[in-house]
């Protein structure tokens, strides 16, 4: 019979490595063929270190449409499911088939510059920003109607699952996973009488996108970030931010509460 594939990628602290390694020599007694990082043929990919990983993975690996468990190696771990005393625990349940799935949504970022168009995505959020101080001017339209010139440091269009991160900072609503929605968040919006701009989140259903035309008048240089992720462009056209059909698939075990997590991390 042919032997199943674990992908594992760790981040590079000491644990963590060292957690890989005792993770696939259980995963190879209970018969598993581990991987270090990923491959096509995977069944299941584990992420170890703390979110960061998680995301890491995702963004390095492309989205890949298995089922991931994270295992968390002293972070914030909201993604992560398990610590590494439970790795025994872990591999008895996976193969009792004893956890469920939690498919999150994420977000794709359309950048239109010169006559090519660039895809960024993100698990969290995607964040439109213009470069160093410099105030960004964001002509924004949903859903094909212009909303606003909006001027400020620039804005967050997040995730349920990233509404826990960069957008519950900066005042933004936590977000039940369940929901299908994308959230608009205004980082450092100028209300005065030269300059209007919201100034708390807009909840978009998930068939409404978002197009920005950024202006500016300084430098025309805009930074897009997925999860983290940094690119610049110079002058683009124009940006389509919408909620994306890829989904990621957590991994969760019996005691998983979306909103109990919520109270053991933020509250
Ligand atoms: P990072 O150091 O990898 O992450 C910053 C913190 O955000 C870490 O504590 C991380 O948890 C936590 N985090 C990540 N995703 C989360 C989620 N969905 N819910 C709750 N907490 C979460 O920073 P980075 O490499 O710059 O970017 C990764 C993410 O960090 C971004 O997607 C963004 O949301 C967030 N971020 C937050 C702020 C802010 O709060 N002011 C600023 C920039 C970026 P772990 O400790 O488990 O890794």
């Amino acid at each position: 019979m042919e032997k199943r594939i674990i992908s594992i990628f760790a981040n590079d602290t000491h644990i963590s490595l060292e957690t890989k390694r005792i993770l696939s020599a259980k995963l190879e007694s209970a018969g598993f063929l581990p991987r270090d990082g990923y491959t096509d043929e995977a069944e299941l990919l584990v992420c170890i270190g703390g979110d960061g990983a998680t995301l890491e993975a995702l963004h390095k690996y492309d989205f890949p449409n298995i089922p991931i468990i994270g295992i968390n190696t002293g972070h914030l771990g909201f993604f992560q499911e398990i610590h590494p005393e439970q790795l025994d625990d872990f591999i008895y349940d996976y193969k009792s088939e004893r956890y469920s799935i939690q498919s999150m949504s994420t977000v794709k970022a359309r950048v239109r510059y010169g006559d090519r168009e660039h895809i960024h995505r993100g698990l969290n959020e995607i964040v439109i920003r213009g470069s160093h101080c410099y105030t960004s001017h964001l002509n924004i339209s949903i859903g094909g109607s212009f909303i606003e010139r909006f001027s400020g440091d620039g804005i967050i269009v997040s995730t349920p699952a990233g509404s826990t991160a960069y957008n519950y900072s900066i005042g933004g609503s936590i977000v039940d996973p369940r929901l299908r929605l994308l959230q608009v968040t205004p980082i450092g919006p100028m209300n005065t009488t030269a300059y209007r701009s919201f100034t708390s989140s807009l909840l978009l259903p998930s068939d409404l996108s978002l197009e920005i035309v950024p202006e500016n008048s300084k430098d025309k240089r805009i930074y897009i970030i997925a999860d983290g992720f940094e690119a610049k462009y110079d002058s683009p056209k124009g940006i389509k931010i919408e909620y994306a059909k890829t989904e990621v698939r957590l991994m969760r075990f019996e005691n998983y509460d979306f909103w109990n997590k919520v109270k053991t991390k933020f509250l």
